[in-house]
């Protein structure tokens, strides 16, 4: 007997009639269906009056049970592996076992459908045309600060997933490493609740608040100025005014983030690199 097929199954991520008629079929054509979250998956398939036998696979299983997986692909029995909501493999360990699948020549088939980033991406109102995809930011400060500098001079749109406590700390790192670009916060898409704030960083980081937001975010923020936007002289005008602040006394990040923050297009990160190679 052949294997069976690994269907990557993208499943609501919030609104229960979000869903393929595809997706609907396979859950109840294939042998089991591999959910990251059982229980969420069992309210899918109950309105759907699916009764596919379910098996649990997540991040913490993922070596013992994607073993078991492949052996029963490899036996000939086909799987639907579910998220906890939109697309298996997008920051979930869906990843890993298409790798294990691959890896052992068993076929995989993608059944496309909702997805959190891409679905906030196009309501956000910023460029579409080139984006990156961040998934969850480094929760430690010092890591996310890095991860956010590299990003400095990235002219695409940034998407990041973060959890809602530490959206506004996330917030306050991307308006100091970043500047006070256009983002979109787009919160319990496709649920009750849905709501998107838009504007600079900084009005959205005024909204948020210190507290503690409620349901599930992605955050999607404006690339860098495209290069040129700011004149050579402007910049050089601004790192002079970096070096007078450091003659002055002042820390050179310090110096950077206020000058950046009175110099529209000009980043604290490119003022502050841009003087380190000069010293
Ligand atoms: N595989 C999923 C996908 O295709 O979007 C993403 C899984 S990831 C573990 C979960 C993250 O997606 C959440 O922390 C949040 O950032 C984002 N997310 C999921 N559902 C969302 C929703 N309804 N509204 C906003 N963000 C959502």
């Amino acid at each position: 007997m052949g294997a069976g097929t690994l269907f990557l199954c993208a499943t609501p991520i919030g609104n229960l009639t979000d869903v393929t008629i595809r997706v609907l079929d396979t859950l109840r054509e294939v042998d089991v269906v591999a959910a990251e979250d059982t229980r969420r998956t069992r309210r899918l398939l109950q309105r759907y009056d699916i009764r596919t036998p379910m098996l649990s696979y997540r991040e913490e299983n993922r070596e013992a049970v994607g073993r078991r997986i492949v052996e029963q692909l490899e036996a000939g029995e086909s799987v639907g592996l579910v998220s906890d909501a939109g697309t298996p493999g997008v920051s979930d360990p869906g990843s890993h076992l298409v790798a294990l699948c691959l890896d052992r020549g068993i076929r995989v088939e993608s059944l496309p459908g909702p997805n959190a980033a891409i679905s906030a991406l196009v309501v956000s109102g910023l460029p579409t045309r080139r984006f990156s995809f961040e998934g969850f930011p480094p929760r430690k400060k010092g890591a996310r600060r890095k991860a956010l500098e590299a990003l400095i001079d990235d002219e695409r749109t940034l998407i990041f997933y973060e959890s809602p406590n530490r959206t506004p700390e996330m917030l306050a790192d991307v308006l100091e490493v970043l500047g006070d670009r256009r983002c979109a916060l787009a919160r319990e898409l496709t649920k009750r609740y849905e709501e998107v704030l838009r504007g600079t960083v900084s009005a959205v980081l005024a909204r948020v608040g210190e507290g503690a937001l409620k349901g599930e975010v992605v955050l999607v923020v404006e690339g860098a100025p495209a290069g040129g936007t700011v004149g050579e002289g402007a910049l050089e005008e601004a790192l002079l005014r970096v070096e007078a602040l450091v003659e002055g006394g002042a820390g050179l990040k310090e110096a950077s983030a206020s000058v950046a923050a009175e110099t529209p297009g000009v980043s604290r990160g490119t003022l502050y690199n841009l003087s380190l190679e000069r010293r």
